[in-house]
């Protein structure tokens, strides 16, 4: 057995469920930087908004020895959905091992770096945002593919952390068989997503999904609600959920560490319940797309959450942020108090 097929044995052995590794020049990332400018041009966002996409294309800028990436897919959807969170909280979110010391991911993944250091490899991996561009990776190296909505499928669905390293040595491994493509009349993704923005194959705009809308940096709203965040706290799963390639892979069995607490202060009750300096120490750590800078974003969040499902039964909750110390929490809870009148 060669090193490279040393590396997927010992990452099956750990847990995870599959390893791929390309070589730097057959993952074709200029290929990747064409499909980022075709979307550009598809979903301008104005100068600058592609360019952290374009830089994940140059993993050698960041380590110029490398000459490999060794992709490693982590499926999540056995982990069981905490009570409460389902179509609040994005599933990939909730089972994020990164930046989560506690979580068995976390721990496969610095296992795996140690073989690699153990076999003599130097490697790069950085969790956050990643060495490369993690779905275009584990798609070159014969892991799966990425569907319409954008998100990375192995045979098992799109429930799936990817995690990878660049590696200073020529590695490859054979593709495992490729899942089935979208059919070709199927179009389920698009026409669910609630704000529109995904308006066709692989065209998904930034500035409008309500993923991004969650957790974005920027104005919240400017005092509106917003009602194409729907139910959705913190991501949005929608365009997968719909997905025929996820159906009856919605519920694990596995219970990630310490979520259940976690969820339990992740309610729109509870956050309004909470102070900031609570918020950041109950939520911000797991959930670090809302920066310390913008925590209030969580009680815009909840008060969201709240008039777009017609939580009438906690308006005196919202009464009370009515003097909450962010001017953009008031305003809110303000025009939220009245929807909810309005029954
Ligand atoms: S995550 Fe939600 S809003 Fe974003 S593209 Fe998918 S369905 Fe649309
Ligand atoms: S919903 Fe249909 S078109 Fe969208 S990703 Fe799934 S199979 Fe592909």
């Amino acid at each position: 057995m060669g090193i490279a097929e040393d590396i997927r044995a010992k990452a099956l052995e750990l847990g995870f469920e599959g390893l791929g590794a390309v070589r730097l020049a057959d993952a074709d990332l200029a290929g990747y930087v064409v499909r980022v400018e075709e979307r550009e041009r598809k979903a301008p966002l104005g100068t600058g908004a592609y360019d952290f996409m374009r830089g994940l294309a140059r993993p050698e800028r960041r380590f110029p020895e490398a000459r490999s990436l060794v992709v490693a897919v982590i499926d999540v959807s056995r982990y069981r959905i905490p009570e409460g969170t389902g179509g609040l909280i994005g599933r990939h979110y909730l089972f994020d091992s990164r930046r989560n010391p506690q979580s068995p991911d976390s721990r496969r993944i610095t296992a795996l770096t140690g073989f690699l250091g153990r076999l003599g490899l130097r490697c790069l991996h950085d969790e956050h945002p990643g060495i490369a561009p993690m779905r275009w990776a584990a798609w070159k190296a014969g892991l799966g593919l990425i569907r319409r909505n954008n998100f990375f499928y192995t045979g098992t669905g799109s429930w799936k952390q990817i995690t990878a390293w660049a590696a200073d040595r020529e590695l490859e491994l054979p593709g495992l068989q490729a899942p089935a493509p979208c059919p070709e009349d199927c179009g389920k993704c698009a026409e669910a997503c609630p704000s529109g923005s995904l308006s066709g194959p692989y065209v998904m705009n930034m500035a409008t999904c309500v993923s991004k809308l969650t957790y974005s940096p920027g104005p919240a709203g400017e005092g509106e609600i917003r009602r194409e965040t729907g139910g959705w706290l913190y991501g949005c799963d929608v365009c997968q959920d719909v997905c025929p390639f996820n159906r009856g892979r919605r519920q694990g069995t596995e219970d990630f560490p310490g979520l259940a607490e976690t969820a339990a202060k992740a309610s729109p009750e509870s956050i309004l319940a909470m102070d900031l300096p609570e918020i950041k120490r109950e939520l911000a750590g797991k959930f670090f797309y809302i920066g310390d800078e913008s925590l209030h974003r969580w009680k815009l969040n909840a008060l969201n959450v709240i008039a777009n499902t017609r939580r009438a039964d906690l308006s005196d909750l919202v009464r009370r942020s009515l003097s909450d110390p962010s001017p953009e929490v008031r305003l809110l809870a303000a025009k939220v108090l009245e929807r909810l009148s309005e029954g």
